[in-house]
């Protein structure tokens, strides 16, 4: 007898024929003898929904009644699921995350849970499903939180851990971590394992499969996750350690972003403290910056500064820069906001010299300009025009044979 840990995205309880698909599946391992414990999302939309009606209010609408309310989904799916796995006849019962109570911090719409009572889901797993709301937790304040968008995720990651469960598997609409999202390329292969390094790479820049923060909790406290099909009984991907992958791939896959701009500051003072001046009020202001380059002029006495964000930040930035203009003493600043970050991702770069040339030489074939660079050991991203993401991303998928 093993407990599992079993997550359900929104994508695979979206209709109410799905939702009773999922507790067939749950009534299927039950029966062999597991004990199981149900994390589950929204209805796919369900929380996009409620953000636009909390939007259509006003855009500085408070932090934690919009956690009262985007939690509100997770409520919905948990007990049409608990009920549908009732029907069954297997003894089931929802949990809310205040009523366990998933403890989290106060950093209301991306919490970070800091607890997990355990006992009274415990007791009750000996003769029952339980299936827990993912997404949500109570603050130390005593208040609705969230866990940032895909949280759902990290909902289950944190229960597998505070639990001591065997196993935590993400079922969702695809056959499990692919080389890269089949919406964007056909040609996109599963990936039977990959390593939580490579893993929380391709999840900050972009694939959206797994939340990146469930990814490092999961990297942390080594739990191993299975990313799986809810839609079909192949085995799917399983994140592991990385002493337990083989790198035969230079490259394991292909992540995008769309939605970034770029900001360059033409003429600031080439002196001690000037990128410091720049960037503090943006962080302040909890604007995250991306990539970052700097340029001087031959003479040294002038320098560029230029850096992305994202789209939705770029009004805030463009004020902020303005209102310090002063100081900062600039001559003019530049933006574009249509623009997206391609990179690859491979543990097998390390290694393998020459990784770089090929990716520039490879867009370059595509007619695709490069507009900024950033890279680490394992990844390296680009910065291109947005319309453009679709021809890069499967020219590099083609070129670091991934087709
Ligand atoms: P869920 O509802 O199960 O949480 P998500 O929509 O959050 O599902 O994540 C699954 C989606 O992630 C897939 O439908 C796919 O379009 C997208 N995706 C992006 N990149 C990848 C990738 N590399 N591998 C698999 N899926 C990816
Ligand atoms: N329902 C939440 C969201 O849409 C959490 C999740 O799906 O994991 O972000
Ligand atoms: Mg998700």
């Amino acid at each position: 007898m093993k407990r599992l840990v079993l997550k359900f995205g929104g994508t695979s309880v979206g209709t109410i024929e799905k939702i009773k698909k999922v507790a067939n599946i749950v009534k299927k391992r039950f029966s062999e003898g597991h004990q199981i414990i149900v994390v589950v999302s929204a209805m796919s939309g369900v929380t996009d929904d409620l953000k636009s009606k909390s939007d259509s209010i006003s855009p500085n609408f408070d932090n934690k009644e919009l956690d009262v309310l985007l939690s509100s989904g997770e409520q919905i799916s948990c007990s049409l699921l608990a009920g549908a796995i009732i029907d069954l006849g297997i003894n089931a019962r929802s949990w809310m995350g205040w009523q366990i109570p998933i403890v989290t911090n106060v950093n209301y719409t991306s919490s970070t849970i800091m607890n997990i009572k355990t006992d009274e889901v415990v007791n009750f797993l000996k003769g029952g499903v339980a299936v827990v709301a993912g997404f949500q937790g109570i603050s130390i304040e005593k208040r609705i939180t969230t866990l940032g968008r895909g949280g759902s995720d990290l909902s289950a990651v944190a229960i597998a851990k505070f639990f001591k469960a065997d196993s935590c598997e993400i079922y969702t609409d695809v056959e499990g971590v692919l080389t890269t999202d089949p919406f964007m390329n056909k040609k996109a292969k599963k990936i039977d394992k990959i390593s939580y390094e490579e893993m929380l790479e391709m999840a900050s820049l972009g694939a959206k499969v797994m939340q990146p923060s469930a990814v490092q909790t999961a990297m942390i406290d080594d739990i191993p996750i299975n990313v799986r099909s809810t839609f079909s009984e192949k085995p799917g991907t399983k994140i592991i350690s990385e002493g337990e992958t083989d790198y035969k791939k230079v490259v394991t896959g292909i992540a995008y972003s769309k939605n970034n701009a770029k900001v360059s500051i033409v003429g600031v003072t080439d002196k001690p403290g000037v990128a410091a001046d720049v960037f503090e009020p943006l962080g302040k202001n909890n604007i995250n910056i991306d990539m970052v380059i700097q340029n001087t002029s031959l003479d040294g006495k002038n320098a560029n500064i230029t850096f992305t964000i994202k789209r939705a930040d770029l009004k805030k930035t463009l004020n902020l820069l303005e209102k310090n203009k002063q100081k900062l003493n600039y001559n003019k600043v530049t933006q574009d906001d249509k623009l997206a970050k391609i990179s690859i991702i491979g543990a097998g770069m390390i290694a393998n010299p020459g990784v770089t040339h090929k990716m520039f030489r490879s867009l370059a074939s595509e007619k695709i300009n490069i507009l900024a660079i950033s890279t680490s050991e394992i990844k390296i991203s680009v910065l291109i025009r947005e319309d453009l993401t679709q021809k890069a991303v499967k020219v590099l998928h083609k070129t670091f044979k991934l087709d």
